[in-house]
């Protein structure tokens, strides 16, 4: 599903990205770890163009993500392209970023109506079905406020699914969450892992990592140090930055 070659990202003089190459196949699971600062966010980020990157390539499905090539030359996407193809891309942040306003139903139905054009009743169809699949069916009508904030996190992903993503991103999920709630929200996307969905999740959690992920990849400073299945790299990992940074967790 992704094929990122040789990914350079830099923000002026400081360079975040120095050659990331990263394939994820149909229904894998990889979780990327790593300090604070190591590129992870950016990296997700130029995986559904909100950052444009320097050098190498991001292909989605095949196709290259913000730009087309054209007369021998890669062209840059415009807006209402790159809009099509986030469409097969679905994100969860840290922060839920749920409209307030809007009940939990139409913060569902926004973006398949609105940037999709789904029909209405299609639409709400699809996110009463994702409601009950996120364990919120009765909570269709109340509103951000009136959720905790793991409701709400499972809300934001029902949200990211209603866009029929082919991939799905999350950023942090569980970091803003209260201890309390990580493990309701961690059981949605490792159902969603189970149904077969194609995620790539950066977090903190590792015990998530161990149960969930098929490869574990290990960022530092801009690269990827190491990666394999999660028993080889959580267990015995190979690289100091890595024992370092797990050594935290033990
Ligand atoms: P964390 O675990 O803290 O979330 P991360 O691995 O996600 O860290 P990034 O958010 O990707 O790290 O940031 C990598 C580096 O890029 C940091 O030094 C950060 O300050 C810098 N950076 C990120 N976004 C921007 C931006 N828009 N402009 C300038 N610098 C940025
Ligand atoms: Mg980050």
């Amino acid at each position: 599903v992704v094929r990122a070659r040789n990914v350079h990202k830099a923000f002026d003089r400081l360079e975040v990205l120095k050659g990331i190459d990263l394939d994820v196949a149909p229904g894998e699971t990889v979780v990327i770890l790593g300090p604070s600062g190591s590129g992870k966010s950016t990296f997700l980020r130029c995986l559904n163009h909100l950052e444009a990157i320097d050098r190498g390539s991001i292909e989605v499905d095949g196709e290259q993500i913000g730009y087309r090539w054209h007369r021998g030359r890669l062209e840059a996407l415009s807006e209402r392209a790159t809009t099509l193809q986030r469409r097969r891309i679905g994100m969860v942040f840290q922060q839920f970023n749920l409209y307030p306003h809007m009940t939990a139903l139409e913060n569902i139905i926004e973006a398949p109506i609105g940037v999709h054009g789904e029909r209405r009743a299609e639409a709400v169809r699809h996110a009463r079905e994702l409601l009950d699949r996120v364990g919120l069916g009765a909570k269709a009508d109340s509103y951000p406020a009136q959720l905790s904030g793991g409701q709400q996190q499972r809300v934001a992903i029902a949200r990211a699914l209603a866009i029929r993503p082919r991939l799905m991103l999350f950023d942090e999920p569980t970091s803003a969450l209260d201890p309390e709630l990580v493990g309701e929200v961690l059981a949605t996307m490792r159902d969603l892992a189970g149904r077969g969905m194609t995620m790539i999740v950066v977090t903190h959690e590792i015990g998530f990592a161990r149960e969930a992920a098929d490869r574990v990849v290990f960022m530092d400073g801009g690269h990827i140090v190491e990666e394999g299945p999660p028993e080889a790299v959580l267990g015995n990992p190979q690289h100091p930055r890595t024992r370092a940074f797990l050594g935290r967790f033990i």
